[in-house]
């Protein structure tokens, strides 16, 4: 092991491996860790892969710098803080990185992958998640740094989307467009031109004359069998092409069954599990580059990406900004007889920050996951739920009227007795309901209607 960085004055410290089994040692040390780590040249590209991503899955080392000598493998490249450079570019740039995780809470570090996802590319300016295409892999493309951090423990997508959907990534731009097997999900799919009728692919496009005796075609092997050429169907002679027959365009005859049709259709097949789709069956993915919002860098820097109610998130949750279109939509309509009645029911929880002074976050947060899942069993699939900015759970409940909304409510204010601590402490929720077309008011759309409910 070359430790580069003590005969400098900078006060940066990295440390120069090339051998997985220094690493092991170094980690294992108890000493303190390096500010970042240079991973040099070694006698297979391979270990230098391995280290790195022991390092990317590590607790303690999943964001410090690390610079490669050597690329492995474009997921390498991806995971990793470039190439070597010179000593001071690498500091510089260690640097860098170490001042902004100054402003992460470690701890939180820890004990969150979802904050350790968000922490990497808050500490490294503009770095994006980007999808690495790998030939050879099921999917095609993988997000190598989300695997690396989470040590392929999540499925790195799904990973991502939540992250997403919670509003901590922001979509950049799109990097490719696959089809894949709806079985599998593996991309390597054979387009097969099959036979309409049998779906056999032993088909062939062969010359076809048209006899204007009958009318009727048929493959040209037919009318030719022997001297001159002759109907096979009606028996006329063929002599001149344009007055006693002509030739429609190619047609495709199958070996199986011998039906003859002008456009075979198109399966595909599944090189991975050899299952055959539709072409219109096959799912469709995107992969996008994605970069940390705003939103994400609040919860980096105050170390909480746990909030509190996104188990509510869970319900059928829409992001508010569809949300209050299609509550506007709702709106509109109402406006515009036959109306088939519908309900706004917003949720809240008034008492929540002295329940949490008084029994800790933890505790909030398994009061509010019981919640949850006892209100997920009282919605139905058609409703549809968001959160506003002060937290209040609006829900939107299409075909229901004064009886069903007051009914639901109850239930929903009844869950209150549910989260009766043994100190008698409770957490107090607020159901208001709006039922339409009753409570419309001429002009009134979803930001004004849900402040009026709020009173
Ligand atoms: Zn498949
Ligand atoms: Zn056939
Ligand atoms: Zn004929």
């Amino acid at each position: 092991m070359k430790d580069q960085g003590n005969e400098h004055d900078t006060g940066m410290n990295l440390f120069f491996l090339t051998d997985p089994g220094d690493l092991s040692a170094t980690l294992s040390s108890g000493g303190g860790l390096p500010d970042g780590f240079i991973l040099g040249r070694c006698g297979s590209g391979s270990e230098c892969g391995h280290m790195l991503r022991e390092l990317r899955k590590g607790d303690e080392t999943a964001l410090l710098p690390v610079f490669l000598e050597d690329f492995p493998s474009d997921g390498d490249r991806e995971a990793a803080d470039g190439p070597a450079r010179t000593k001071e570019e690498m500091e510089n740039l260690a640097r860098e990185i170490g001042n902004r995780l100054r402003d992460v809470d470690e701890n939180a570090l820890r004990k969150s992958l979802d904050l350790r996802l968000l922490a990497f590319l808050y500490s490294r300016e503009g770095k994006k998640l980007r999808p690495v295409l790998d030939p050879l892999s099921r999917e095609l493309y993988s997000y190598p740094l989300a695997d690396h951090l989470s040590g392929g423990l999540l499925d790195s997508s799904r990973w991502i989307s939540e992250l997403l959907e919670k509003g901590y990534l922001e979509e950049e731009s799109l990097a490719d467009r696959i089809r894949a097997c709806p079985k599998c999900g593996g991309a390597h799919l054979n387009y097969v031109d099959v036979c309409p009728f049998c779906r056999s692919m032993d088909i062939r496009q062969v010359p076809f004359i048209h006899c204007f005796t009958c009318g009727r075609v048929g493959p040209q092997e037919a009318f030719v069998r022997e001297g001159p050429m002759q109907c096979p169907f009606c028996g006329a002679r063929l002599r001149h092409i344009g007055s006693d027959y002509d030739r429609p365009m190619d047609n495709y005859l199958c070996s199986s069954c011998s039906q003859t049709f002008a456009e075979p259709d198109v399966s595909c097949r599944c090189f991975l599990c050899g299952a055959w789709s539709p072409a219109d069956g096959l799912s469709v993915r995107s992969f996008r580059e994605y970069s940390l919002s705003d939103k994400g860098v609040i919860a980096v820097r105050s170390g909480n990406t746990d909030d509190m109610y996104s188990v509510f998130d869970a319900l059928n949750y829409t992001k508010p900004e569809p949300f209050r279109h299609i509550l506007d939509w709702q709106l509109q309509l109402s406006g515009r007889p036959p109306v088939e009645p519908f309900s706004l029911m917003i949720i809240s929880f008034p008492n929540v920050e002295k329940v949490k002074e008084k029994l800790g976050r933890k505790k909030v947060t398994e009061i509010m996951e019981s919640l949850a899942r006892r209100l997920r069993e009282r919605i139905r699939k058609t409703d549809i739920s968001t959160r506003t900015a002060e937290n209040d759970l609006l829900l939107l409940l299409p075909k229901t009227g004064e009886k069903g909304c007051a009914v639901l409510a109850s239930k929903v204010r009844e869950l209150e007795k549910e989260t009766l601590q043994p100190d008698g402490l409770v957490m107090e929720i607020s159901v208001k309901t709006a039922v339409f077309p009753g409570d419309r008011v001429e002009g009134e759309d979803a930001v004004l209607l849900v402040a009026r409910l709020k009173g």
